[in-house]
């Protein structure tokens, strides 16, 4: 059965440990719905970026890394001891390098926490095989390429999971303010991006620093906007997006969160 392509804003790290949180729940609730549950994971997430090509962790235990500071023990307490998949990773760098991507293994580094905060609301058992894939730094249409190059992998019941933020700014986000009502402007950024989706109106999307006046003020960096266009890649014609949550954090950092299931 072919597995989902699912992207997540994973809004701050916290949300790791926030288990009743709605968008914790709304994760889980997504998962536990799946007609069928994935093989494996394939994840790729705003903050492994590489810039020689893609990389895949090929090892059997990837490690829970913290990369982030100035959070609570609790967090970096956090493990998430899901097993790798090597073949897995062999597959999938050889899907990339099919497609004209550098290709490296990594074999050091672990699951970042765009990938284990996620997945921890996902499947909290850590007993689904996990990959990480890199996300290069390259323009949105090669990554909607990628995403395409990786396609094949669902049909072998391979989740992707692509985490990034629809609206991610922290120059306009209010710390102090977690649970305040969304800035309009926000609400409205992520309404046009997600109208593009829902239409697959790709080449917009791919255009959106040049082209739409709000691109630069949704995504001022491009990491977490980037893992957007590799779930787009790895959807089919046809398929319409399914939200999974809705909401914002501290006024403007999305929480929205969809699959193609
Ligand atoms: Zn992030």
């Amino acid at each position: 059965m072919r597995a989902p392509v699912v992207f997540v804003s994973h809004g701050s790290p916290m949300l790791a440990l926030a288990s009743e949180h709605p968008y914790a729940l709304a994760l889980a609730r997504f998962a536990a719905g799946l007609a069928a549950r994935p093989r494996a994971v394939l994840a790729v997430s705003a903050h492994w970026q590489t810039r020689d090509g893609v990389m895949a962790t090929v090892q059997d235990r990837p490690a829970t890394v913290h990369d982030f500071g100035g959070f609570p023990q609790a967090l970096f307490d956090v493990q998430y001891p899901a097993p790798g998949d090597p073949a897995l990773a062999a597959k999938a760098l050889d899907l990339a390098a099919g497609a004209g991507f550098a290709t490296e293994e990594e074999s050091v580094r672990g699951l970042d926490h765009g990938a284990w905060s996620v997945l921890r609301h996902l499947f909290p058992g850590a007993e689904i095989p996990v990959v990480q894939l890199s996300l290069p730094v390259l323009p949105p249409a090669d990554l909607v390429r990628l995403g395409a190059a990786l396609r094949p992998l669902r049909d072998e019941g391979v989740l992707l999971l692509a985490s990034g933020g629809l609206v991610h700014n922290f120059r306009t986000m209010d710390w102090e303010a977690e649970f305040a009502p969304a800035d309009p402007w926000a609400v409205e950024a992520e309404a046009w991006i997600m109208d593009r989706v829902r239409n697959r109106r790709f080449d917009e999307l791919c255009a959106y620093r040049e082209t739409w006046p709000e691109g630069r003020k949704v995504a001022p960096t491009t990491e977490h906007f980037d893992p957007l266009f590799v779930a787009l890649g790895a959807s089919r014609e046809g398929e319409a997006p399914a939200e999974i949550y809705r909401g914002f954090q501290f006024r403007n950092m999305s929480l929205g969160s969809f699959a193609y299931a």
